[in-house]
């Protein structure tokens, strides 16, 4: 299975590059996707990925399922999303990375995001989300403008996975 990048890692500070509209369903993109996917399957507290941090620096995330209720849906991928609208409200949120491993913090992310993206056949489409969703693509979104949580975080401190959900 690919690795997850720790943070140190300079792929994870890069801005993610678009990925072109022929890209989208080449076998580079669909051999990256399968892979996000099979890390996301195989590790019992992640709810999300983004490019960067198995060493592709495209704009691309993936939202496990196991993040919606029940799996009745697969895995949901969001290519070149892009961040239409943040509600004004916002709230601190403790928040855990997979590339910062046992390491949490709290930061105050908008609780509403409307983002647009497309998706693994090139369809554009927009999300709406609130709560844990809106914080998992606020997340996600900076880790492609090469941003980690604990540059934004407070109350950054090491602690042991129990359960928490880690983006
Ligand atoms: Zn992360």
């Amino acid at each position: 299975m690919v690795e997850v990048l720790q943070k140190g890692n300079k792929i994870l500070e890069e801005t993610a590059k678009e990925i072109s509209p022929n890209e989208i369903s080449s076998p580079k993109i669909k051999g990256i996707i399968s892979n996000m996917k099979d890390i996301l399957k195989n590790t019992d507290d992640a709810i999300a990925l983004a490019g960067p941090q198995i060493g592709e620096p495209l704009r691309i995330f993936v939202v496990s399922n196991r993040f919606f209720e029940k799996n009745k849906q697969g895995d949901l991928i969001f290519i070149n999303p892009k961040i239409v609208k943040l509600s004004k409200e916002k709230q601190w949120m403790e928040e855990g990375c997979l590339s910062v491993r046992n390491v949490y913090g709290e930061v105050e992310r908008s609780k509403k995001a409307l983002i647009k993206a497309e998706d693994e056949h090139g369809k554009k489409f927009t999300f709406g989300s609130s709560g844990l969703l809106a914080q998992v693509f606020q997340h996600e979104i900076d880790h492609l403008n090469g941003i980690l949580f604990t540059s934004k975080a407070k109350n950054i401190r090491e602690d042991k996975i129990d359960g928490r959900k880690t983006i």
